[in-house]
């Protein structure tokens, strides 16, 4: 369809990986994609605004990120982390490497002078050319905490905190977006979705990457009020992420880590839910959502072919 309008909401590395088809896919037949980038991940470390969604993504789409590790630059140093080290300065157990720092240089200096992050993240994309519009959900502080147990006592603690330091191995009993309820869409981003002709939930983590995007008010009306189907993806294959460690967020909700519980959880729109079609793997080929068209594919992001026959797919369900 040309011009064809596409948002895909997304987090960082299975979403980036996502959007290198779904960019094939619109260059394919002179479709627009925009990418809603989530910012529940973002921190700030050792003075500096670091958001680790939108910079899979950039440097994902840019030819820049480090394939094997999944997040940060391509041939990485590490001299200022062994220099902040040595210092014993906290949090050590962040990786930032020295190129990767160099963006949150760029980006620190220009939210300092008071430009907004969809600014900001323009402004770093034209090095990049990520060849897709990348807006952040919001410009807002939102922050993505876990209700945990910890020192014998209940805290809530920065999810990355929870993810990388804690290896999500704690007892939890929730997540909570601080900041969500003042926070407000970025410019661009509820235009985007409800002129959209397909919204495309990423193969993401459903409840730290595309709940904290859509706990932005206005935003889960705006997909499920909308004119353009709805499609997601399945980040499950079978019982389990296919990496990372989506299945301990499922867990805390008490959902069961399935193709078949997460599209449960995001729900069909015709019972106030958000999907229109789920694409699940071939090997889930039997899950059943109520009320949403559900269809199997291979699922497996192996190279940008794979990918693009995915996104193929999940058009196929509009
Ligand atoms: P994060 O923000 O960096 O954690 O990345 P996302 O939330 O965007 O994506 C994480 C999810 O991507 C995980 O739950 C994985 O299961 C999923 N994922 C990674 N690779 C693949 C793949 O090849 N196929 C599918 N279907 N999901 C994938
Ligand atoms: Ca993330």
């Amino acid at each position: 369809m040309d011009g064809m309008r596409i948002v895909v909401l997304t987090g960082g590395i299975g979403g980036a990986r996502f959007l290198l088809g779904v960019r094939a896919y619109a260059r394919a037949i002179g479709a627009e994609v925009t990418a809603v980038v989530n910012v529940g991940d973002d921190l700030y470390l050792h003075g500096l605004k670091v958001c680790p969604d939108l910079d899979s993504v950039m440097y994902t789409l840019g030819g820049g990120a480090d394939p094997e590790r999944g997040w940060g630059r391509v041939a990485e140093s590490w001299t200022v982390r062994e220099e902040l080290a040595a210092y014993g300065a906290e949090p050590a157990w962040f990786g930032l490497g020295d190129r990767d720092l160099a963006t949150h240089l760029v980006r620190t200096t220009r939210i300092t002078a008071g430009y907004p992050l969809h600014q900001v993240t323009a402004a770093l994309a034209t090095r990049w050319e990520p060849g897709v519009r990348l807006l952040p959900a919001t410009d807002d502080r939102l922050e993505t905490h876990a209700v945990v147990d910890l020192d014998g006592r209940q805290r809530a603690i920065h999810f990355q905190e929870w993810w990388i330091r804690h290896r999500a191995e704690i007892p939890t009993h929730r997540f909570v977006f601080v900041g969500a309820e003042d926070a407000k869409p970025a410019p661009g981003v509820t235009e985007a979705i409800t002129e959209a002709d397909l919204v495309l939930l990423a193969p993401s983590n459903p409840v730290v990457s595309i709940a904290p995007i859509l706990a932005v008010p206005g935003l889960r009306d705006a997909v499920t009020a909308g004119k353009a189907p709805v499609v997601g993806v399945s980040p499950i294959i079978g019982a389990a992420p296919v990496r990372g460690m989506a299945d301990r967020c499922l867990n805390v909700l008490g959902i069961e880590c399935s193709a078949a519980g997460v599209g449960g959880l995001y729900g069909g729109r015709a019972s106030g839910g958000l999907l229109d079609g789920w694409l699940v793997a071939e090997e889930d080929a039997a899950t059943v959502v109520p009320e949403v068209r559900v269809h199997a594919a291979p699922l497996r992001m192996t190279d940008e072919a794979a990918t693009t026959a995915m996104v193929h797919a999940a058009v196929g369900l509009m």
